[in-house]
């Protein structure tokens, strides 16, 4: 017997009841373990599809140009201190907090995972995190700040430490050979997912994205705004891999799912929006032109509700209004016309093998 697979444009014809084995034995965790990369037939077609989505949106930091963002940095009436300061400190968290992401991806969430096309997804996602470090290096290098001043922001501020603290606790109990038949370790990855994809790059990555977007919006800064816009795009697929891929888990290992486990998912989050909201007051101390605090720890709150609900959790506060609704629009940047768009759009047709289109599908 023979069953044909339709992935992308691609079709596949495989042996029915080999590829019902093979999909079987397709678990998010404790599955087959092969060294093989079988990703066909697929089993989560939501990571494939991600997958190609994270391709499609591609993007190089040295296509961007630094030149405007290079004055202004040298123009002492360009940039207010609160300004400087709120680019320092996005350079300097962002700097260590991409690589703590991309190392927690390949140390552990990779390794745990046993279906091929859950790897793929999570190889594009750590190779992303890369870009976006690149992307970093990139902004410190064009406006010659001094490097040692942006990781001693990560040693120093104190907020900055309690935050990183906070993610690297729950990847480091997960670098060893675990057992994960038993329920505790189970959760104990279960959270870990949680903690990196809903309350670091879902929430704690949001008050300097906003910040650092809010100064693009005053056009200060057109370069770095530009490569965070895409920086963002990228999160937002990061979230929603790190949302289905709890969701599967939790699916498949329904042990995982008790009331103190949830109420500790609960709790976590709640620390999470005390920890950025402690870090937003310290990076904008006072109202400074454009940017109101109160409106930034309002965003937090609301986005961590948005990420709590993803996963069928309670929001902290029902019905909270979006205090800045232009933050969704900046992350918009398909419709936008700009130099980018023809090298986007040449990525997606190289990757198509035929004429079929996604639609038809
Ligand atoms: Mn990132
Ligand atoms: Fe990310």
């Amino acid at each position: 017997m023979e069953k044909v697979y339709q992935i992308g444009n691609k079709k596949f014809v495989l042996d029915q009841s080999k590829a019902e084995k093979a999909f079987e034995a397709k678990k998010i965790i404790n599955g087959r373990e092969t060294m093989t990369f079988n990703l066909l037939p697929l089993k989560y077609q939501w990571a494939y599809d991600l997958y190609r989505t994270m391709k499609a949106n591609h993007w190089e930091p040295e296509d961007i140009q630094m030149a405007k963002d290079i004055d202004q940095w040298k123009n002492a009436d360009a940039l207010s201190e609160v300004d400087r300061w709120i680019i320092m400190m996005g350079i300097g968290y962002f700097s260590a907090a991409e690589g703590i992401v991309g190392d927690n991806i390949i140390h552990v969430v990779r390794e745990l995972v046993t279906a091929p096309e859950l790897k793929l997804v999570l190889g594009r996602h750590a190779h992303e995190e890369n870009i976006h470090a690149d992307s970093l290096l990139y902004m410190i290098a064009s406006l010659g700040i001094n490097p040692h001043e942006c990781e001693a922001m990560f040693e120093d501020v104190e907020t900055i430490v309690k935050k990183n603290e906070f993610v690297t606790g729950t990847s480091r109990a997960l670098r060893r050979d675990l057992d994960l038949s038993k329920t505790e370790n189970k959760q104990l990855l279960a959270k870990n997912i949680f903690v990196f994809g809903q309350c670091m790059e879902g929430t704690q990555f949001y008050g300097l994205f906003g910040m650092i977007l809010s100064l693009y919006r005053q056009n200060k800064v057109p370069g770095i705004g530009q490569m965070f816009r895409y920086t963002l795009r990228d999160e937002s697929n990061h979230i929603e891999l790190f949302r289905n891929l709890f969701m599967d888990l939790v699916e498949e290992n329904r042990d995982i799912w008790t009331p103190e486990f949830k109420e500790d998912l609960v709790e976590t989050m709640r620390t999470a929006v005390a920890l950025e909201k402690e870090f937003i007051s310290d990076c904008l101390p006072v109202n400074a032109v454009g940017l109101k605090l109160e409106d930034f720890l309002q965003y937090i709150d609301y986005i961590a509700d948005r990420r709590l609900e993803g996963i069928g959790l309670d929001p902290f506060n029902p019905g909270i209004r979006n205090p800045l609704p232009w933050l969704a629009e900046m992350m918009d940047i398909k419709k936008e016309q700009n130099f980018f768009e023809g090298r986007v759009t040449e990525y997606q047709k190289a990757s198509s093998l035929n004429t079929v289109d996604d639609d038809e599908l």
